[in-house]
């Protein structure tokens, strides 16, 4: 715990002088530079992702590949159309049916379960990214840092205080609180103000239109939240951090009309995602099997609305073990579209549960060759591959994957696998070691790095990059300068 806080108060120190300048004078210096001046982006990135790894080791997330990938395709594609300058992201969904969704300096993009099930759309579920992005780009947090010396110390003690109490192991409660309504805001007297939540709407909507998408989604999403907010003690989490006040919600609706009306087409893609999380997130609540039938007697053939609900039957038929009706159910789709990934696998999942390895790698493997970077089909074949015991098949390409995506603790715990199933001791302790850093036991991992220096003994290229690793886990303090 100590540390972290130490990692902080570096930040902190460092930022102090330039600070007590700006502070001394009377006139407040143009935003941008004051902005910049406490925080550095550079700074900001270094906190955000310490957070980011606090945030996964003490709240429940879901890793869901697939879901996983689509957000990512979104965020990025919503960040390369907002003014943000470095749009380098990490992406956590939050396992949470509170509406919510955060963005915090850093790059570090959150969504709740809750977002994507209530948001209708793609569209729907954009505009609140598009928004969050709108406050990231103007640099709001650091920015309200520069207004004033009390908001400095709200903003860098709420930080604190949430990586202390996540440090100190009894963090759930208080840490999860923090995290799932917004980071730096601990409750409503900390929220946005006006001109913020209107700048941010702003850009947020530019860069929806610049994403092809249509910007009336941004007040449809605003109103349905209002109306849902008003049903007692039922606010949610979005609202508490972004205030809803219906002349933002007017402007929201004058400045979407002066747009060129354009006809878009919602995502199958979005929608498909959607069903799967409904089918594991809202059993209890009808979305069964008979709810899905009844749904295909009323829909189309050959529309997207059969699509998703013959996925959704597929997906619920398996949740209930009837695997001969789910891979019945999935015939046309795969027939139709034998390449969606969203249709694969849901198959390899009807595998898995059959302990059919061997048919999951067949059925897996030569859409992978066509798509080697796909990342939910690499998960599933890894997956299959590790239980189907070929660890050794998959290594290099989990390997390449980490180079990749480093800071995604799915690939480092399959690669934990495929060294155990492959009694390969140095890489166990290598990605191990990932997997606690990535959960913020920074401790755990140096452990774990250690006993991999101890067994490269020899070999002097590996123990020099092992002992780069160990330099970059160290916590801050320790660090010598
Ligand atoms: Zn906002």
């Amino acid at each position: 715990m100590k540390r972290l806080i130490a990692i902080l108060l570096i930040v902190l120190t460092a930022a102090s002088p330039v600070q007590a300048a700006s502070m001394s004078s009377n006139e407040l210096p143009e935003l941008g530079d004051t902005a910049s001046s406490i925080v550095t982006p550079e700074q900001e990135y270094v906190l955000g992702r310490a957070w980011m790894r606090q945030l996964r080791g003490s709240t429940p997330s879901v890793s869901d590949p697939l879901v996983q990938d689509y957000l990512e395709r979104l965020a990025y594609r919503l960040a390369f159309h907002s003014p943000m300058e470095h749009p380098d992201l990490s992406l956590i969904i939050i396992k949470d049916r509170q509406i919510n969704a955060f963005a915090v300096p850093g790059g570090v993009v959150g969504v709740n379960v809750g977002l994507l099930l209530y948001a209708e759309t793609e569209a729907e579920a954009a505009a609140v990214l598009a928004h969050e992005f709108g406050h990231l780009s103007q640099r709001h947090f650091a920015r309200r840092l520069a207004e004033n010396k009390q908001n400095q110390w709200l903003y860098l003690g709420a930080m604190l205080a949430s990586i202390a109490l996540a440090a100190a192991g009894d963090g759930q409660a208080g840490f999860a609180g923090l995290a799932s309504t917004q980071a730096a805001m601990v409750d409503n007297q900390l929220s946005y103000s006006r001109q913020y939540e209107q700048e941010a709407d702003r850009i947020g909507m530019q860069t929806l239109v610049d994403s092809g998408m249509d910007p009336h989604a941004m007040p449809t999403f605003f109103q349905r939240l209002q109306r849902q907010s008003r049903q007692v003690g039922n606010i949610p989490e979005f609202i508490l951090t972004h205030p809803l006040t219906e002349s933002r919600i007017t402007d929201t609706i004058n400045r979407a009309n002066q747009y060129p009306q354009k006809l878009t087409q919602d995502s199958l893609d979005y929608q498909l995602v959607r069903v799967r999380l409904a089918t594991t997130y809202l059993s209890d609540s009808g979305r069964g099997v008979a709810f899905f039938q009844q749904q295909l007697i009323d829909t189309n053939a050959n529309t997207d609305r059969a699509r998703i609900n013959r996925l959704g039957l597929a997906l619920a038929l398996t949740r209930e073990r009837e695997y001969a009706k789910a891979r019945e159910a999935l015939v046309p789709l795969l027939s139709e579209n034998p390449q969606r990934v969203d249709y694969l696998v849901a198959a390899t999942e009807i595998d898995f549960a059959e302990q059919k390895y061997d048919d999951a790698i067949r059925r897996l493997e030569p859409v992978l060759t066509l798509n080697p970077d796909n990342y939910p089909l690499l998960v599933y074949y890894a997956r299959a591959q590790i239980a189907a015991n070929h660890p050794e098949r998959v290594i290099e390409r989990l390997e390449a994957a980490a180079r990749e995506r480093s800071d995604d603790p799915q690939i480092w715990r399959l690669l934990v696998d495929a060294y155990t199933g492959s009694k390969n001791n140095l890489g166990i302790f290598r990605s191990k070691a990932e997997v606690y850093f990535l959960s913020g036991d920074n401790e755990k991992a140096l452990e774990q790095l250690q006993l991999a220096a101890d067994g490269a003994k020899k070999n002097y290229p590996l123990t020099a990059k092992i002992q780069k690793r160990m330099r970059e886990m160290q916590p801050e303090k320790d660090k010598k300068s």
